[in-house]
């Protein structure tokens, strides 16, 4: 099991870690400032001492453990240290474009039925009429909350006490993640409130301004609004 740096501090660039275990081109450490690809969002790049990640996994054994799939050929060995260091534009790019969507899901209300977060731009799915979304007011709200520049905030909860409060669970396909019986939840204040293992950015200011680039229809309970960064 690794700890998980990202999770008290998403800012953290780089950290030394320690190999503790290599399974073909998938390296397992017993600290990381890299996320796993995970609740949509996708997994971190960079550099793993002198070798690139090109992707960041959940391990098969679930919980903590994450594989860092570094480049083919790379003859590392566990036991040894090594520096990290993120790919830290895309992944603030990451944090950005997730943190939009908590404020999405604030500004379209409705069941929220799916997501994913790239680099490049992320969407939610939403159980909703099409002729309900409209791109313009959409784009202009999102606008409006980011200007209003709120801090973000983690908590933690209980697995029993977020059994008690179905209403923190948001999205319907994106379990929160648990099993270590506690869970973390994610508020803007006045704006949302949910359980999310994802990395956001400190103040939503920090996202900048967002697009609207598409809202298309991927089935009959999943209506699809695409944001971009400006
Ligand atoms: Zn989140």
């Amino acid at each position: 099991m690794a700890e998980l740096l990202f999770r008290e501090n998403p800012y953290l660039k780089s950290c030394e870690a320690t190999i503790v275990a290599v399974h073909g081109d998938s390296i397992e450490l017993d600290r990381t400032v890299f996320y796993p690809l995970g609740g949509g969002q996708a997994g971190d790049t960079g550099k793993l001492g002198p070798w690139r990640v090109l992707d960041t996994r959940k391990g098969p054994a679930g919980g903590d453990s994450v594989l860092h799939i570094i480049e083919p050929g790379a003859n590392a060995a566990a036991g040894s240290k090594v520096e990290l260091q993120l790919d830290w534009e895309r992944r603030h790019r990451l944090m950005r474009l997730h943190t939009a969507l908590h404020l999405l899901g604030a500004v379209v209300k409705a069941p929220v039925t799916g997501g994913r977060i790239n680099d490049d731009k992320a969407h939610l799915d939403f159980d909703i009429e099409m002729e309900r979304l409209v791109k313009d007011a959409i784009e202009a709200q999102l606008n409006e909350l980011v200007r209003s520049g709120a801090a973000t905030r983690a908590t933690w909860i209980t697995d029993a006490e977020l059994d008690a409060r179905p209403e923190l669970v948001k999205t319907m396909s994106v379990a929160p993640p648990r099993g270590e019986g506690r869970v973390r939840l994610m508020e803007i204040p006045g704006i949302d409130l949910q359980a999310c293992g994802g990395t956001h950015v400190a103040n939503i200011a920090e996202i900048g301004t967002l697009k609207v680039v598409r809202i298309r229809s991927e089935g009959k309970r999943n209506k699809r609004v695409t944001l971009e960064l400006e």
